[in-house]
């Protein structure tokens, strides 16, 4: 079994969130009963999922000592505004390298959305022009800031290692907690995935309470077999971690990357199509970077028949809504 108390840990996320069946959107697909486990909830300066992780990893930066943490990700970064949020509250400095990811020039795109939100939370923001090693800049800004005495504490792009993706153990606790206690048998979690570390902690989870819940990783950046190695690698690893080594599967990571469209940071037309759908149906703001892909991917795997009428499909709501400020002109259309 898994113990997650003997982790250091600080509170940061409005938890447990809510699990909530998606009325409109089931009635509207005719297909699978959809429930909604809104992690858009967790309350850290709009929530998401990165909440969960840096429960875990600010927990390791004051344990260590820190004053200062380091995170990396694209301008729109919602990791990177909840990484600057929990700064904030824990009285921490927060440096962000923002990697210009998709080349977007316009104003919204750079200081709108998310970015708004980081300045808020007094982070110091540095632009950094697309990089495949944005970890190995990141290291190159925490030795500059050693060298200036800080202490400091690095968190990788997304809050994916073993410690972050314990926040999706968690999660993972809870969400069967919640399904046992209202009689829900879940056939399958769906779910956006990018740097790998929800979809890790959640099946390492699951795994480890023995659900047989299987679970969907809709990707939004590397192809699948690339997506599911890197979850594969760092599920293996929180297993190694929660002291149950060998517990997680190869077959147990499944990942699609049908629904990328142009790239990362592109919300592609069925994009929109479906963050349009879940606002007018149940009143749901998605995303247009991740949960509006992951949302696109089980709609079209209902009306494809893969999800099927008397299965019920759990879609993990991992936030993002700050995000659509920085895209209004993808909304201009009334489609
Ligand atoms: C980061 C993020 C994801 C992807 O989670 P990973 O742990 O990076 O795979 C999904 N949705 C939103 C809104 C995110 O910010």
């Amino acid at each position: 079994m898994m113990n997650l108390a003997r982790y250091p840990r600080v509170t940061l996320g409005h938890l447990p969130t809510p699990l909530e069946k998606l009325d409109n959107l089931t009635k509207e697909l005719n297909g699978p009963e959809i429930w909604i486990k809104r992690d858009d909830c967790t309350g850290l300066s709009t929530g998401g999922n990165k909440t969960r992780k840096l429960e875990f990893l600010m927990a390791e930066a004051i344990a260590e000592g820190a004053d200062t943490v380091i995170t990396q990700g694209a301008t729109q970064s919602n990791h990177a505004r909840q990484t600057a949020a929990a700064a904030a509250k824990l009285g921490l400095a927060c440096h962000l390298l923002l990697e210009d990811r998709t080349g977007k020039t316009d104003f919204d795109y750079k200081e709108n959305g998310n970015v708004l939100l980081d300045r808020l939370h007094g982070a110091k923001l540095e632009r950094s022009p697309a990089n495949p090693d944005m970890n190995g800049e990141m290291e190159k800004l925490a030795e500059r800031l050693r060298a200036e005495g800080h202490k400091v504490y690095t968190i990788p792009g997304g809050g994916s290692n073993p410690t972050g993706a314990l926040g999706y153990v968690n999660a993972a606790i809870e969400l069967i907690y919640q399904a046992n206690t209202i009689g829900l048998k879940i056939d399958h979690v769906v779910h956006a995935t990018g740097s790998a570390g929800t979809q890790a902690g959640l099946v390492a989870g699951l795994a480890g309470i023995n659900s047989g819940v299987p679970v969907l990783g809709i990707g939004v950046r590397a192809p699948k077999a690339k997506q599911e190695e890197n979850v594969f690698a760092l599920a293996s690893r929180t297993a190694e971690k929660l002291g149950i080594p060998g517990t997680v599967k190869r077959a147990d990571i499944v990942a699609n990357c049908d629904y990328i469209g142009e790239g990362y940071g592109f919300p592609a037309a069925n994009t929109i199509e479906a963050i349009r759908t879940l606002a007018r149906t149940d009143a749901i703001l998605l995303d247009p970077v991740y949960s509006g892909k992951g949302m696109a991917g089980l709609i079209d795997l209902v009306k494809k028949g893969f999800f099927k009428k008397g299965e019920t499909i759990v879609f993990l709501h991992t936030g993002g809504s700050a995000g659509l400020f920085g895209y209004p002109t993808d909304f201009l259309t009334n489609a």
